[in-house]
């Protein structure tokens, strides 16, 4: 029996794949952002998380992502592409060769994900990086102690 090449497992994979995912990949946008390194980036993702069916992810290779959660106009009620010979290389491109696409792996394709402005503020603390607009004066009240 011939072994085969990690590729080959995985286009079969993918050929079985495709027809039964519904689509995953054509149901976001996501798109690559510079990793936040000061007050004003972390209130710019702050914002991003406080609008709906928006997220963002840090995938494997530490590369920072905003992705929204929106279906492709040309999907048709199968889940299938209705411009498919005319698809954006993007499409075509997707997933390369070396990568596992969402539905092939059980492994998520991020290391961290934010849902919520909420849920990167605390990561934020968790991490002990100072991220708020202002730093918090004591009140009054405490002066007047
Ligand atoms: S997510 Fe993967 S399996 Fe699903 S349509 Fe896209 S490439 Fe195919
Ligand atoms: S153009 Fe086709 S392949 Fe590309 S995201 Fe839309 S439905 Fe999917």
């Amino acid at each position: 029996m011939t072994k085969k090449k990690p590729s080959d497992v995985q286009h079969e994979i993918r050929d079985r794949s495709c027809s039964a995912c519904g689509a995953a990949c054509c149901s976001h946008v996501a798109i690559a952002i510079d990793k936040p390194t000061c007050k004003r980036d972390y209130g710019n993702i702050r914002w991003y998380l406080s609008h709906q069916n928006v997220s963002v992810f840090i995938d494997h290779s530490g590369v920072w992502n905003i992705e929204f959660a929106t279906k492709c106009d040309h999907l048709d009620s199968k889940g299938l592409c209705k411009i498919y010979e005319d698809r954006p290389m993007i499409c075509r491109e997707y997933p390369s060769d070396d990568t596992f696409c969402v539905f092939e792996t059980t492994e998520p394709p991020h290391t961290d994900k934010f849902r919520s402005a909420a849920e990167f503020e605390v990561w934020l603390d968790a991490k002990k990086i100072n991220w708020r607009p202002k730093d918090k004066k004591p009140k009054l009240t405490d002066r007047n102690k």
